[in-house]
């Protein structure tokens, strides 16, 4: 265990969020337990800059430089904590990276994981904004986490219902947003497992190949050649993946804009609103393939914005605007960036 801190100062994010915008942080420290967050907080000079949460970077557009300091999450560790009936409880470093915490689970015989596959990121970050794919959301696969406050240094345990999670959402991006950091989180994969096949793609892949009892490792496959046929990959063209969220209207509104946009691709919700395909109505409105600066709409897929190579921060969020502004104007939906802009 380390009993100082190592700072450092001037560090250029650039590397550190998958959009590739540039950054300078004032300090930053990298964590890799509960004490070093109190370490910081105890520190004379560290303890009163304001503090910015880092993971992966792959939720993230940086307009500017950040005067913080930077707690880089490096909380490492997997382990299988309980065996029930009826689940595993698998407690996960809040810096792992998602992905690998996937793999670490297919590894270990322990299924449920598979649909989210490939999503950037670390863990600790997951819950943040309720990650989801493939019909499947963290909160589904969530039992706890534990979390240190930024004002006290104590640390809590949060069940799914104190984390509030919903539709790319959480208490973490409303009243804890930047306040509390996740260190831990504990995953519960059912049991027994079953395959969650009700989603166009994955339908595609059983009447494709003929396989219809794939295995979590088979779904696993799919899903990752899925994400890699779509997404642009962050290494090769920087981007945060799905820059809005799908927007859910009531069943009248999209009563009323299907009569207008027969087309509009829209999803019936359990609760008998309605999700509509942000991503179509960006195409529906021209941008795809365009750009302002070195910010643009990527062309295989409008609903993902992307680095041609030196874009700024400012550059995406204009961009973003002016996407905003077209949509509204045409659907009267206003669309909400699913990134955190800071
Ligand atoms: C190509 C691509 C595809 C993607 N696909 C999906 C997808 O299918 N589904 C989906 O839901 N998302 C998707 N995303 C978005 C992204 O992967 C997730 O939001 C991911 O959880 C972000 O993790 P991160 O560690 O990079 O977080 P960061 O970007 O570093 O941080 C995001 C926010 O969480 C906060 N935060 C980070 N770590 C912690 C912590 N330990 N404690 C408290 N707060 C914290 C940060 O302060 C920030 O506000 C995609 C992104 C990319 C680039």
């Amino acid at each position: 265990m380390r009993t100082s801190i190592a700072v450092e100062h001037g560090t250029n994010l650039k590397p550190f969020n998958t959009f590739g915008l540039p950054c300078v942080a004032q300090s930053l420290v990298r964590i890799t337990s509960d004490a070093d967050i109190r370490r910081v907080l105890d520190d004379p000079k560290l303890g009163r800059e304001p503090k910015f949460i880092l993971g992966g970077g792959s939720n993230l557009v940086l307009t500017q430089d950040l005067q913080a300091c930077v707690l880089k999450i490096e909380v490492k560790g997997h382990r299988l904590v309980e065996t029930r009936d009826d689940a595993w409880i698998v407690e996960v470093g809040a810096g792992e990276s998602w992905h690998d915490t996937v793999q670490w689970c297919l590894d270990h015989d322990l299924p449920g994981l598979e649909n989210m596959a490939l999503i950037p990121g670390t863990v600790g970050a997951a819950p943040v904004q309720n990650i989801g794919a493939y019909g499947v959301e963290l909160k589904d696969r969530f039992e706890s986490l534990d979390a240190v406050d930024l004002i006290t240094g104590r640390g809590v345990t949060l069940t799914g219902p104190q984390c509030h999670f919903d539709y790319r959402d959480s208490v973490f991006k409303q009243h804890l947003a930047g306040k509390s950091v996740i260190t831990r989180v504990r995953l519960r994969l059912p049991r027994p497992w079953q395959p969650m096949l009700g989603y166009l793609e994955l339908e595609r892949k059983v009447a494709e190949t003929g396989i219809t009892a794939p295995d979590a490792r088979q779904i696993f496959e799919w899903i990752c050649s899925v994400r890699r046929a779509k997404l642009p990959d962050p290494a090769v063209i920087g981007n945060s993946g799905s820059f809005f969220k799908n927007p859910v209207v009531t069943a009248e509104q999209c009563r009323d804009i299907i009569s207008r946009d027969p087309e509009v691709v829209h999803y019936p919700m359990p609760d008998g609103s309605f999700k509509l395909a942000a991503g179509w109505m960006i195409d529906a409105c021209g941008w795809k393939g365009k750009s302002i600066g070195q910010a643009g709409v990527y062309e295989k897929q409008a609903l993902v914005l992307v680095n041609r190579g030196g874009a700024n921060g400012a550059e995406v969020v204009t961009l973003a605007r002016a996407i905003q502004e077209s949509v509204y104007g045409r659907f009267g939906i206003r669309l909400e960036p699913e990134p955190v802009v800071v």
